[in-house]
């Protein structure tokens, strides 16, 4: 295994997906696509944004050993598919975009993992925009409210916590723990 399994998570909303888009531009990293059973979102594409399974294809990578690590986000599963990413680690360091009961499986099946949380600036304030994100029921709010709390309650597990206050002083802040981690 030539690189470094990077693990990044955070809650939604944190702005997670921007840092990892620049740092896919700074270069020297690579992006693992993981496997859902969630239906695709508009734009988004087979093997790019995700692998997009059925239940029975994923129970049957499940079986088989397939996945890195897995778990079940809002009634839908995420698996991090593992040839894939044992591939990709041939040729440089790999990125895992993961929920946070997915990052402490990799944790501990590959203690030479980075965890790397990303926290908002001010955690009251993500979850006064969640609210007011409107379209939802105030069931799913409170669900996403409480899921953000406990996303940030497992910080202490992460190797790193980068507060996103500005964005480009998270992704220098980012890249440079990596670069000082190898
Ligand atoms: P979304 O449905 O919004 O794309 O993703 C929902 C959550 O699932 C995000 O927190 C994302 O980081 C997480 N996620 C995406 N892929 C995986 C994966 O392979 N494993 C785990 N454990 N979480 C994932």
């Amino acid at each position: 295994m030539k690189g470094k399994l990077i693990v990044i998570s955070g809650p939604s909303g944190v702005g997670k997906g921007t840092i990892v888009k620049k740092l896919l531009k700074i270069g020297g990293y690579s992006l693992s696509v993981s496997c859902t059973t969630r239906a695709p979102r508009d734009g988004e594409k087979e093997g790019v944004s995700y692998f997009f399974v059925s239940s029975d294809k994923f129970s049957d990578m499940i079986k088989n050993g397939g996945f890195l690590e897995y778990s079940n986000h809002f009634g839908n599963y995420y698996g991090t598919p593992r040839e894939f990413v044992e591939k990709k680690l041939e040729t440089g360091d790999v990125i895992l975009e993961i929920e946070v009961n997915g990052a402490l499986q990799v944790k501990q099946s590959y203690p030479d993992a980075l965890l790397i949380m990303i926290l908002p600036p001010n955690a009251e304030e993500l979850r006064a925009r969640l609210k007011k994100r409107g379209s939802e029921s105030d069931d799913k709010i409170d669900e996403r409210i409480k899921r953000t709390e406990y996303e940030i309650s497992k910080s202490s597990y992460y190797d790193y916590t980068v507060v996103n206050d500005d964005l480009a002083s998270a992704v220098k802040e980012i890249d440079g723990i990596i670069k000082q981690s190898k």
